[in-house]
């Protein structure tokens, strides 16, 4: 089964947002827009930083805000300069600037667009902003019109968590892929766990998806739920969540600024170095944020040693783990319970199916499995088959 690629530099060229989601930790009014001075350093710090292949993922913020000409000069530098580490490259983006400039530029370079619709209209527009849904599909559309491939990502909060079916039904019936998200405490928030999903509710909602997504697994995609499968069986950590991401993971803000990852950045104590020193890969594992990112490692070694899951879940993500504690380090991922019960439900239904068609002479049909729950092989057999 495929592998992702394990380098991975996100560029926020701005915090700004035109939208006001109202769980949105990740933008700032009046952020600048990052320069092409600064883009020139990220190919500078880059050009001799290591030799992985890179993905490089624009992200806000809104990135599109930088607009069609910040692209068209980005874009090709990034790639011609940096040839030698293969760039690839994503986008995260609510669509609402899109124009059909930046649409064929987009197109060009064979760019993914990730972008986030939490479900109908109604509910969508209530969490994040009014007119949010209509503006978001109008790009939408756009993007269609232009070739482009758009995933949307489905954040859960407390609040919506109670219209899953509806949720679910809603990306069904128009046709998208789904990838979900659960609202998360932010480190920057007075009030961290207001929309926040709580772990066993998280938990309980990735197995209905789960089942959701078996029961139709030609009309609909779950990518998480594809992860998650891959994590179990490849027994490798497929997305940054279940891997070590520190020293493979870093963002760099609109300033130059780097960080160990996006939902860092704007937090000047969490800025390990600057594009312009062209730190190496030593210089900001020894900063003390890539101390503090490898002290998380660390304390995973010892807190999940006794986990069946620790060798793909690696104590899920450090970020959660801090915002939950004002920074510090004092526990693993929040979410550990939630990863726990999908990892095991999808582990036991493997067995028991793989136990079922082995002894279909002793009766244990993977019929009468399926009479209980929806199977899970067609699923791993797609997997293994793309
Ligand atoms: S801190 Fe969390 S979100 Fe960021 S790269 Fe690491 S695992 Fe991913
Ligand atoms: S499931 Fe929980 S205990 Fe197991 S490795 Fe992940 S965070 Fe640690």
């Amino acid at each position: 089964m495929k592998q992702k690629r394990p380098f991975h530099v996100m560029i926020i060229p701005t915090l700004g947002c035109p939208s006001k989601c109202a769980y949105c930790w990740s933008s700032e009014v009046g952020s600048p827009i990052m320069s092409i001075e600064i883009v020139k350093d990220i190919v500078a710090w880059l050009k001799d930083f290591r030799n992985d292949p890179v993905t490089f993922t624009f992200h806000g913020g809104e990135p599109l805000l930088a607009g069609a000409d910040f692209y068209r000069v980005v874009l090709p530098m990034l790639s011609t300069k940096l040839e030698h580490i293969e760039p690839n490259f994503a986008l995260q983006t609510n669509l609402w600037k899109l124009t059909p400039e930046l649409a064929e530029v987009l197109f060009e370079y064979n760019i993914p667009i990730g972008s986030s619709l939490d479900g109908p209209q109604k509910l969508n527009d209530l969490q994040r902003s009014e007119g949010y849904y209509e503006r978001t599909m109008k790009g939408y559309e756009l993007a269609k019109s232009h070739g482009l491939q758009v995933q949307f990502i489905c954040t859960f909060t407390s609040y919506s968590v109670q219209f899953k079916e509806q949720i679910f039904n809603h990306f069904l019936e128009n046709g998208l892929a789904l990838k979900l998200h659960p609202a998360l405490p932010s480190l920057r928030s007075d009030e961290p766990d207001k929309w926040a999903l709580s772990p066993e509710k998280y938990g309980e909602l990735l197995v209905y998806l789960m089942d959701r997504y078996l029961e139709n697994l030609n009309r609909i995609e779950v990518r998480n739920i594809n992860d998650y499968c891959r994590c179990v069986l490849t027994r490798r950590g497929t997305v940054c969540t279940f891997v070590d991401c520190m020293e493979n993971t870093f963002a760099v803000g609109p300033d130059g600024s780097i960080y160990p990852c996006y939902r860092f950045v704007g937090m000047p104590e969490y800025v390990m170095g600057h594009v312009h020193d062209r730190p190496s890969q030593k210089d900001l594992a020894e900063s003390a944020v890539g101390l503090l990112m490898r002290h998380f490692k660390e304390y995973v070694d010892e807190e999940c040693k006794g986990c069946k899951h620790i060798r793909y879940c690696r104590g899920g993500c450090p970020y959660n783990a801090m915002a939950s504690t004002s920074g510090e380090i004092m526990g693993v991922d929040p979410h550990c319970p939630a990863y726990k019960r999908i990892f095991d439900e999808i582990a036991d239904r493997f067995n028991e199916e793989m136990m079922g068609s082995v002894g279909l002479e002793t009766d244990v049909s993977v019929e009468s499995v399926k009479a209980v729950r929806p199977a899970i092989m067609p699923l791993i057999r797609k997997l293994a088959s793309n």
